[in-house]
């Protein structure tokens, strides 16, 4: 252990601890869940899409369990608080990862129905999956959440209206329970990263955005997984509240 007392390599900066990830069943949910496991912790691999969580949590192995949720819907948020409690013993750690990318249109257009799903899952999800995980952690006296925003939680972007909404909310919320939770042992931080290599860009779509970043790239779910794992970790025993982006300088412009 360092003089902080932190672990002395990342490697093992999750030993012994327990947490979950949600949409952890593709891209960065994969990739953080994965990551997490490597660096010791217990995973609970939580997707809407059960094949999916169960590929990603037997790719881990044993240290993950793959589990069922809808984050749109508050009692299965706290069913999945539950069951990782009842694998591993208790929650240190979670991930708030689940979203939707929703329709593209102009915001007089935009249609009601695309607007209310993504608001239930990038935004009313994160709300249910935190009301959930905080009191678990409460009751271990320490956690750390890491909410998944984007850079369009800062930035406005053309036909987007309801995912910049939702995104923006998610650094409103995350400030908002850091304040309230900062003196009772839980960290709440969120991530911005810019467009990432996945399905939720068409190859098309990922053309025409690459450009937009300095670095003339698509970020990696790895990259992403990297700054999680970080903020979720004692390395950042002083840092709550934040929006950290990741962005290859995307809103450095
Ligand atoms: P992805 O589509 O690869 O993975 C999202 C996962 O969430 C899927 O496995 C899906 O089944 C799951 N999911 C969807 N609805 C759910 C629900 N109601 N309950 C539980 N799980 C549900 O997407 P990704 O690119 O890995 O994105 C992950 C997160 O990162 C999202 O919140 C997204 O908004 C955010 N993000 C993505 C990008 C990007 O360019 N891909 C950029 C910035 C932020």
């Amino acid at each position: 252990m360092t003089d902080l007392g932190f672990a002395d390599t990342p490697e093992l900066d999750f030993a012994g601890r327990v947490a979950l990830v949600t949409g952890a069943g593709s891209g960065i949910g994969a990739a953080c869940a994965s990551l997490l496991a490597g660096r010791g912790a217990s995973v609970l691999v939580a997707d809407l899409d059960l094949d999916a969580a169960t590929r990603v949590a037997d790719a881990i192995g044993k240290s993950a369990r793959p589990h069922r949720v809808d984050v749109t819907d508050p009692w299965a948020c706290e069913a999945m608080v539950d069951e990782a409690v009842a694998s591993f013993g208790r929650l240190d750690v979670a991930v708030n990862n689940a979203g939707i990318g929703g329709p593209r249109e102009l915001t007089g257009e935009y249609p009601l129905d695309g607007w209310d799903s993504v608001i239930a899952v990038n935004l009313s999800g994160v709300f249910y999956s935190m009301r959930a995980e905080i009191p678990a952690m409460l009751s271990n006296g320490r956690g750390s959440i890491v909410n998944m925003s984007s850079i369009l939680g800062s930035v406005g972007f053309a036909r987007q209206v309801a995912y910049v909404s939702a995104k923006h909310g998610v650094v409103g919320m995350t400030k908002t329970a850091a304040l309230e939770y900062a003196r009772r042992g839980i960290r709440v931080n969120s991530v911005g990263p810019g467009f990432i290599q996945g399905p939720m860009l068409t190859e098309e779509g990922a053309a025409g955005v690459a450009y937009l970043h300095p670095t003339c790239r698509l970020g990696r779910p790895d990259e992403v997984a990297e700054v999680v794992a970080f903020l979720a970790s004692e390395r950042a025993s002083n840092t709550t509240g934040s929006y950290f982006v990741t962005d290859g300088g995307y809103t450095a412009q």
